[in-house]
């Protein structure tokens, strides 16, 4: 038998062996031009944000919100802050990722909003940057820029969410034009859009995944109707969306007829990997004011809420530094990080969850009855309805439910993990009954 001693002694020659190099620390500072490129932001959001904007008691009617948010688009734009790293021979900016990060922290840092339209800003614009033609990007790119479009995505339908590829829309060419028939199911705010980016099969003999295309579609035309679907907090953001000889020119496929697969992923890769760097802002700002509620009515004091705060705070860290590991890795042109991407969306999402479940735990009583403010359903992004007024925590409770849906669900999440990032064998196929 070997002494004991010695073994130790082995094991821990091993470990040291094994054991991080600390030398290569992790250096958080940014340099020194993104830094003054800070300052700059932060006295441009000082100079246009109205007056008391940083008070801790600020706040806004919904007339007052309404009037702020139609006049901060042109500000944004003026600023050129909508999409600012979008190049400049289509109206952007250029600004390098790193800018393009610190611009973001620094709004999200101030509560300022940063976009004019969720999916023309972060998902089709640089998907028809990537893939359109000259003379899709000069159609479209200042106009979203501008803020003067609102999108919708039509990807999902009835029998066809996780198994994307399964869509039965249709689109034929009659001469100049496609002519689209089918539905569309939870289309979030296409009661807002002027133009819905959908998927359609355009060849019904080819393979599942083949045959599909990615058409750029106006939402104001007969073939179109939309029905709004009421949530449980009386917000109806998303809606079933009719598809009866609709129509758009044959020039308004992106990346070419029967390649809409390809291009489709390119969109929700950007919607899945939009907020790496930055999102675990808004959920550690929301945080902080669980633990103030936690504090006020004295749950702070239960044992297991402050357990579970905290691993929600440890949950939030996480998606802070692994933030900091892929913009390093992006920023080094090294993969490091590529498996942990994949694991991001479900992360944040399933973290997410369980911190509204505890919030609603902390508020108790209050947790159960409506102390918000009235909403307006006519309002984009506007939650809740006049006589069903939802506080900010509730609503972000019921919202949280579906963020393990959107974009993926969690369980699809997995999936991609076990597949693509470890390689695992590939889920086994159902045989269709
Ligand atoms: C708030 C919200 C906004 C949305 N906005 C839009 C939008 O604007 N545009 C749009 O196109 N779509 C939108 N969606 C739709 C969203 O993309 C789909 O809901 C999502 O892809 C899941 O599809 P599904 O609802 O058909 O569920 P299904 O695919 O039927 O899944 C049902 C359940 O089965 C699980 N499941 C399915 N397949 C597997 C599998 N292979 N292995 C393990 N589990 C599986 C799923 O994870 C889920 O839990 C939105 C959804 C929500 C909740």
């Amino acid at each position: 038998m070997a002494p004991i001693v010695s073994s130790l002694h082995r094991g821990r020659k091993k470990r040291a062996a094994l054991a991080p190099d600390y030398d290569h620390h992790m250096d958080l500072d940014y340099p020194a031009d993104a830094e003054a490129f800070r300052v700059e932001i932060r006295a441009w959001l000082v100079e246009h944000l109205p007056d008391g904007w940083f008070d801790d008691d600020f706040s806004m009617t919904p007339e007052e919100r309404k009037a702020f948010n139609a006049a901060w688009v042109p500000q944004l734009y003026e600023g050129g802050w909508i999409c600012a790293s979008w190049p400049k021979e289509y109206g952007g900016k250029g600004l390098s990722l790193l800018e393009q990060v610190v611009l973001t922290e620094e709004f999200a840092r101030a509560s300022a909003p940063l976009r004019a339209d969720f999916f023309g800003d972060t998902l089709v614009g640089p998907t028809i940057l990537q893939w359109g033609t000259e003379e899709q990007k000069q159609a479209f790119i200042p106009r979203i820029l501008r803020g003067q479009m609102a999108w919708c995505q039509g990807f999902s339908e009835p029998d066809a969410g996780s198994d994307l590829a399964s869509l039965k829309t249709r689109a034929e060419l009659d001469g100049d034009e496609w002519v689209i028939n089918g539905q569309k199911v939870w289309t979030s705010l296409a009661q807002h859009a002027d133009y819905i980016f959908l998927l359609a099969r355009t060849d019904p003999d080819a393979a599942k995944h083949a045959g599909i295309s990615y058409l750029l579609v106006p939402m104001d035309q007969p073939g179109i109707e939309i029905r709004p679907i009421q949530q449980v907090d009386g917000t109806a953001e998303f809606n079933e969306v009719f598809l009866d000889n609709a129509r758009c020119p044959k020039d308004n496929v992106v990346g070419g007829v029967n390649n809409g697969w390809k291009v489709a992923m390119t969109t929700l890769g950007f919607e899945r990997g939009s907020s790496a760097t930055t999102g675990f802002r808004r959920f550690l700002k929301e945080w902080d004011r669980i633990l103030e509620q936690a504090q006020e009515n004295g749950a702070s004091h239960d044992p297991l809420v402050r357990q579970d705060l905290i691993r929600s705070w440890i949950d939030i860290k996480v998606m802070q530094i692994n933030g900091y590991r892929s913009l390093t890795d992006v920023l080094n042109g090294t993969k490091h990080t590529a498996k942990l991407s994949a694991c991001n969306k479900m992360f944040w999402s399933e973290s997410h969850r369980r911190t509204m479940e505890l919030a609603i735990d902390i508020l108790g009583m209050e947790g159960q009855i409506l102390t918000g403010e009235a909403g307006d359903p006519n309002v984009p992004g506007q939650r809740g309805r006049p006589d069903y007024p939802v506080s900010e925590l509730q609503a972000s409770f019921f919202f949280s439910r579906s963020e393990t849906i959107w974009g993926g669900a969690a369980e699809i999440q997995r999936n991609i993990i076990a597949e693509r990032a470890l390689g695992l064998p590939k889920e086994p196929k159902v045989a269709a009954s």
